[in-house]
């Protein structure tokens, strides 16, 4: 309606009531200048605009990113061709991997757009295989692509609530913590959580009849996997009723849990009937074939023979084996990745303007002695910082310019690299 002071009677046009307030700040016309009315005698300044514009593009900037990453879902095959960079061999978990975090996205931008009459449910991941051989390094390497919040948690830190040892919810806190504390982006980050096999009932202890550790960690796990409003202490410890809490939402977090699952071999040979492939006898070689033949063959009726409750089993629908490394798999994880260890070291060498080469004959002696010690992967480091360290230690003060090679006898300390002839780097 066109009244005096806004005689255009337009919502929205700048007024100049003498007597009119900014309905934000209470200020008057005469303090503040021109006001923007709005229906029904509402004002408003052009500080408070100026304010609720910086409120609003903090918003933005901080939803802006995930916004983005979201309207591009990676395909499954983009996924895959990522992991390939960083995680050698393991093709076919990176391929169920794949489906199932892009069907998660997917799930979850649809669900934002409100473009999906069906319903999908969320495919939670159970990842089984032995250490070292990549299970947190595949969910890490998800999570750095796809730009989420990414934490890990052990699941034998965990007891039931009432017993002592960690709730829970400290699991949420790491991804909160991993999220700087931006709920929403940690509402939607990836969670893996390891040694969910050693929570099993008939697992490892004998006593079935008291269960500290088992049936009801599964059962608080369950709760998370299949999506609740956890309220999580921000300062983590146990809960106290006096503490304030952080709600978190847990139905869009996606949990991928990781175990060994040692033994499982004999409940899917069972399963299968293949009574008479025994490990008794035989060579070695032929027997762990066995095993990882049989280890492919995993499901979920033998997670569920291995101790896990089956509604905790329902809720991981998705379960991939990971293959042990070999002498040539441990070689590539050396060799290979992006961040390969030998090139980290060959970095380093070129920092002190040398050249770093290490023979097949080296690498290979470093692949047996992690072999040996039954970690996979996780024991290379070890065994090439002990080689290293001391060649680390006097590089910095040796002339530059020259080509170092470490070979078998290096790594064996038969010999000292700096006592050795050298070339000059071209
Ligand atoms: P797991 O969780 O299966 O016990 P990790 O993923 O923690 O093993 O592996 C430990 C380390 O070993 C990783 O950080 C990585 O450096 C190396 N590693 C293990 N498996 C692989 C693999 N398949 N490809 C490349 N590196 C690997």
């Amino acid at each position: 309606m066109p009244s005096k002071e806004n005689p255009s009677g337009r919502r929205g046009s700048a007024a100049s009531k003498k007597n009119a307030f900014c309905s934000f700040c209470r200020k008057s016309y005469r303090d503040v200048g021109p006001l923007v009315e709005g229906p029904g005698d509402v004002y408003i300044c052009g500080e408070c605009i100026e304010l609720c514009q910086s409120i609003l593009d903090q918003e933005q900037k901080r939803r802006g990113p995930t916004k983005t990453l979201f309207n591009e879902i990676p395909t499954p095959r983009k996924i895959v061709e990522h992991l390939d960079q960083y995680v050698i061999g393991q093709g076919s978990a990176k391929r169920v991997l794949a489906v199932a975090v892009h069907n998660h996205y997917k799930r979850l931008t649809s669900e934002w757009e409100g473009g999906c009459d069906v319903e999908i449910e969320k495919s939670n991941i159970l990842l089984a295989g032995p250490t070292g051989s990549g299970k947190t390094l595949l969910a890490r390497s998800l999570a750095r692509m796809l730009n989420v919040p990414f934490a890990i948690g052990d699941a034998t830190t965990l007891t039931e609530a009432g017993y002592v040892g960690e709730d829970v919810e400290n699991l949420l806190l790491k991804l909160l913590h991993a999220a700087d504390f931006d709920i929403e982006a940690a509402q939607r980050g990836i969670l893996y959580i390891d040694e969910v096999d050693k929570i099993g009932r008939s697992s490892g202890n004998v006593s079935i009849t008291r269960d500290v550790s088992g049936e009801g960690v599964q059962q608080s796990l369950l709760k998370m996997l299949e999506g609740t409003v956890a309220n999580v202490p921000p300062q983590g410890g146990r809960k106290h009723p006096e503490q304030q809490y952080i709600q978190m939402d847990t139905s869009n977090i996606l949990f991928i849990c990781g175990g060994t699952f040692v033994g499982i071999e004999d409940i899917i040979r069972k399963r299968l009937g293949h009574k008479t492939l025994g490990f008794g006898g035989g060579t070695g070689h032929r027997n762990e074939q066995t095993t990882t033949e049989l280890l492919r063959q995993v499901q979920t009726e033998d997670i569920l023979q291995f101790g896990l409750i089956p509604e905790l089993v329902g809720r991981l629908p998705v379960i991939s084996y990971l293959e042990p490394l070999d002498k040539e798999g441990l070689i590539r994880v050396m060799k290979e990745p992006k961040n390969a260890i030998i090139k980290q070291y060959q970095a380093l060498f070129q920092m002190e303007n040398s050249d770093l080469h290490f023979t097949d004959g080296a690498l290979e002696h470093v692949a047996q002695m992690a072999l040996e010690k039954g970690v996979g992967a996780r024991g290379l480091r070890g065994i090439l910082e002990d080689v290293m360290l001391d060649i680390m230690y006097e590089l910095p003060e040796k002339a530059e310019g020259n080509v170092y090679t470490i070979d078998e006898a290096i790594v064996t300390g038969r010999r000292n690299l700096f006592t050795m002839p050298t070339t000059k780097s071209a």
